[in-house]
């Protein structure tokens, strides 16, 4: 492992300074870029030249906009910038994985991972600081939420992970390093879904990062009123994180299951607009030793999946400091695959990346703790569906 750490960053300090009351470009629609183009006195039509800038070039600095008369960009350059998350750490784990602690502008800080594939590369995204569930298994859930991000923090990480690769210009679809998304960082993306639907937006843009929604894949815990909406509004590939297949089970691995139990959230999956064969919704599974990894559990999987075009991800339980579990053995994950594969349903068991680095699922924490309150208890009752 390796880590090449930057400038050490204090605690909490702003990265413009206070007086720098510039306005980020980056995370406006292109409708919110053209007004804000328009209010500032610039012409709208120049809205298309910016984007196409920021988003399929990359470009951090307005001067080098040669299409662009150079008045233009100094009154750009005067009124706005075209800003990134702060890098604070960048990790890189012997197996390839790359793990970045990246620093908002109020000091807030989460991680974005990249898993690199011999064809491919799938960018872990987050969306939360934090995250208000408490899945008993996992790290992000032992962080209370600090607050949701912005859409130019969600797709600045993304960014973020192309300016670490080069990977710009945006290349074809068939060359590219980082060609996936998976919302899978810290925080509930259904909780945020604004802004995480925003984000993506621009990211699936074609005159920009131009990422295909087939490439996209959003995890939720169970917000079961929103998964019709993420059909609606993105029509991306939706995982699941089932882990049980049992509602006493589940009620204390994924609390959220009390709210919205399994059969109303294998409902809202039956319906999922995109759900078909071709493509189809990913449940994960941690193999947690003693708990959820019966044969019988297995076998039950198969049944209740059985109406849903689903396929199944065993996720090797990703162990952290203080976690009350362990991971399942080799040979009852395998038998627990055979089982569900003999029943009709691929379950893959996934090769853990980036432990070294605690890089792997459910493993992402940051040090950001809630400042005194009553904010918080805002975002938390606005996310509360
Ligand atoms: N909040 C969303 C997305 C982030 S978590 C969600 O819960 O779906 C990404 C995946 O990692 C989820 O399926 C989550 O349940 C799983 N996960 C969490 N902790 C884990 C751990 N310690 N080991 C293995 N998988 C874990
Ligand atoms: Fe939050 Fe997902 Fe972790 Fe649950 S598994 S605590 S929803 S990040």
């Amino acid at each position: 492992m390796s880590a090449l750490s930057h400038e050490p960053l204090s605690i909490l300090e702003p990265f413009r300074g206070r007086n720098d009351t510039r306005r980020n470009l980056v995370g406006l629609s292109r409708d919110a870029l053209k007004t804000t183009l328009a209010e500032a006195g610039l012409e709208a039509f120049r809205a298309k030249q910016v984007w196409q800038w920021i988003y399929w070039h990359g470009v951090t600095d307005f001067g080098l906009m040669t299409n662009v008369a150079k008045k233009t960009r100094d009154r750009l350059g005067e009124l706005f910038v075209i800003e990134r998350p702060q890098i604070v750490t960048e990790q890189r784990s012997v197996d390839g994985t790359r793990k970045w602690l990246l620093r908002f502008p109020d000091g807030n800080e989460a991680e974005t991972v990249n898993i690199p594939e011999e064809d491919r590369g799938s960018v872990c995204i987050s969306s939360q600081v934090g995250c208000t569930l408490t899945c008993s298994f996992c790290h992000t859930g032992t962080q209370p939420l600090v607050r949701n991000l912005l859409p130019a923090e969600i797709v600045g990480q993304f960014m973020v992970a192309r300016d670490s690769y080069g990977e710009w210009p945006t290349p074809t679809e068939t060359t590219r390093m980082l060609s996936n998304i998976v919302m899978m960082g810290m925080g509930e993306p259904l909780y945020n879904f604004d802004n995480v639907a925003a984000a993506l937006k621009i990211v699936m843009d074609e005159q920009g990062i131009a990422l295909s929604r087939r490439r996209i894949t959003l995890s939720t815990s169970g917000v079961v009123p929103m998964i019709p909406k993420v059909g609606e509004v993105l029509d991306v590939n939706l995982a699941v994180s089932l882990h049980a297949v049992n509602d006493d089970i589940r009620n204390t691995l994924v609390p959220i299951n009390r709210k919205w139990p399994i059969a109303e959230l294998l409902a809202a999956c039956a319906d999922y607009p995109g759900a078909r064969n071709s493509r189809r919704i990913t449940f994960e599974y941690a193999m947690l030793k003693g708990v959820n990894d019966s044969d019988a559990d297995a076998r039950e999987l198969v049944r209740i999946l059985k109406p849903i075009h689903a396929k199944v991800n065993l996720i090797p339980f990703n162990p952290w400091p203080g976690a009350p579990y362990e991971c399942s053995s080799n040979n009852r994950m395998h038998r627990f695959a055979e089982i569900v594969n003999d029943g009709g349903l691929s379950a893959p068991i996934r090769t853990p990346r980036g432990r070294d680095i605690h890089a792997a699922c459910g493993q992402l924490k940051s040090a950001s703790e809630r400042q005194k309150g009553e904010r918080v208890r805002d975002i938390e009752a606005r996310a509360r569906v």
